[in-house]
């Protein structure tokens, strides 16, 4: 009898199960759009219940599409969109609120009151974090402080708090186990990714009871079994989506690095087994926990990368399908010198500037659409430039190829601007589905498939390699005109 790993991949404009063979190739894939609410200006949320009954459609819909019987699957990993968080009663299983997705900014106001106590250098020495809405610290307060009857849950010790990888194992556990992984509790602004335990001192600063928490395990785990078509299936992993990523690109060395361009772009650099703050603001995260083994990463994002691409196609209407910028960036015009930076919705790192928005320089009346679109694509390689630059000073390492995955990844004029300007190979792994790669790998650690991390080393395969090729003198005038753009807005 054949034998497969499943993936639960839930993201946050879908959620997608996937079948692996023993091999790690792909086997089948289902997916379902999730609802988006935008209650107000700033603020995103979910159902919980439509993400748990889309997951639990989504295990059902693929074993019998693929006529598989839950003994043929050895075990399920589960990896999810972080930060976003639930609250709900233990006793009734009802979310108490829909489910904050890390977009929302609800509490930039209290992020700002924290910053203004000073708690700032606290927060990071303990978390690793900076002080953002976007972690689920203060989304968690939130909750319990504008919806009726929390105070009375805690006291009866019926509140339960999940980010989505525990909430949906609690539920296809039946109710048994309220458990999360390091990962996903390293961006909860609550957790101490040294003492690998959930900061007494935060939980105090931010009045948020214990009680309330899960237990925090490894990323392979047992993490119980799934009730199923009168059987059951084991769960044997979890991951954030990111670190997911990391572990699917086979990232274990010091000084490996893999940057996913979907909506955003997120950069993680394994940085080993030591603690290290970056003077600059990149996050410092626990990259994976594997055997009692743990290694951490350094953290950048850029919050617009493919979502500057929708807004040339939806807003402004430049193209149809996002794929028809890889022809448009070959019609620009090689004189034209216009420099656009897409911060639509503000800077992530290293500037960390939410406030300043995006900006065209250089318009002409030859300036055409094909121009826009090339410029808005290299601004995202100049972006990962200042990321790298920034990651290899503070780790003292050179960054000698990096690994990509995600939508923008199939744009081969990107990716061979990115390589043009970061000087370093680009490469594309075989299995695009790096996110729910990660936690099937992890999935086959726990079930026995695979022995070692060194294993998967061995699994990865690369498709292509992008290898640098510009003159010097070029790219100096192009990253000095980059930074003279980007500190003008900053400025
Ligand atoms: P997510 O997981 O964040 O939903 P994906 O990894 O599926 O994102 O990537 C989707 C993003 O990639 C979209 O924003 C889309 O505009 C962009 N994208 C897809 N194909 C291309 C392409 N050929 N060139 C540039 N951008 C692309």
């Amino acid at each position: 009898m054949k034998k497969f790993i499943i993936s639960i991949d839930q993201g946050t404009t879908s959620s997608r199960v996937i079948l692996f063979n023993k091999n790690f190739k792909v086997v089948d894939i289902v997916q379902k759009e999730l609802t988006q609410y935008f209650p107000n200006e700033g603020w995103v949320e979910h159902n919980p219940i439509e993400i748990l009954n889309d997951v639990k459609f989504l295990i059902k819909k693929i074993l019998i599409k693929n006529h598989l019987n839950p003994i043929q699957i050895l075990s399920i990993g589960i990896t999810n969109q972080r930060e976003t968080t639930v609250l709900w009663n233990k006793k009734t299983g009802k979310p108490i609120y829909n489910a904050i997705v890390w977009q929302d900014r609800r509490t930039s106001k209290l992020c700002d009151f924290l910053k203004r106590k000073k708690y700032q250098k606290k927060i990071r020495q303990i978390t690793g974090l900076l002080i953002d809405p976007y972690f689920s610290a203060t989304k968690i307060k939130w909750i319990i402080e504008n919806k009726k009857n929390t105070k009375k849950l805690i006291k009866n010790n019926n509140l339960m708090f999940g980010t989505i990888d525990t909430w949906l194992l609690w539920n296809l556990t039946t109710k048994k186990l309220h458990l999360t992984d390091i990962t996903n509790a390293s961006r909860t602004m609550l957790f101490d990714i040294k003492k690998e335990k959930w900061s007494k001192e935060l939980l105090k600063i931010l009045k948020i009871p214990e009680s309330i928490l899960p237990k925090v395990v490894s990323n392979v785990y047992d993490f119980g079994k799934m009730k199923i078509f009168n059987n059951t299936i084991q769960i044997g992993a979890m991951a954030g989506d990111q670190h997911s990523a990391l572990i699917g690109q086979a990232c274990f060395k010091i000084g490996q690095s893999k940057s996913t361009y979907g909506t955003g772009c997120f950069l993680l650099m394994n940085i080993g087994y030591k603690f290290k703050l970056s003077k600059q603001k990149l996050l410092t995260t626990i990259a994976y926990k594997i055997n009692n083994k743990k290694m951490y990463a350094y953290e950048g994002s850029i919050f617009v990368a493919g979502s500057a691409i929708q807004w040339l196609r939806d807003k402004l209407k430049f193209f149809k399908s996002s794929s028809d910028t890889n022809k448009l960036y070959e019609k620009a015009n090689k004189n034209e010198r216009i420099v656009v930076i897409p911060a639509l919705t503000g800077l992530g790192a290293p500037h960390w500037a939410p406030n300043v928005r995006g900006a065209i320089f250089g318009l002409t009346r030859n300036t055409s659409i094909s121009d826009i679109i090339k410029s808005t694509l290299q601004s995202i390689a100049y972006q990962t430039y200042d990321l790298i630059n920034c990651m290899e000073k503070n780790s003292g390492k050179k960054i000698i190829d990096m690994r990509i995955d995600g939508g923008m990844a199939k744009n081969i004029n990107f990716i061979k601007f990115l390589s043009n300007i970061l000087q370093i190979n680009i490469i594309r792994s075989q299995n695009i589905e790096t996110t729910a790669l990660g936690v099937a790998y992890l999935a086959g650690l726990f079930s026995g498939i695979i022995k070692k991390t060194s294993d998967i080393e061995k699994q990865w395969e690369y498709k292509d390699i992008f290898k640098p090729k510009i003159s010097k003198k070029l790219r100096k005038n192009l990253l000095e005109e980059w930074h003279y753009h980007i500190n003008k807005i900053l400025n």
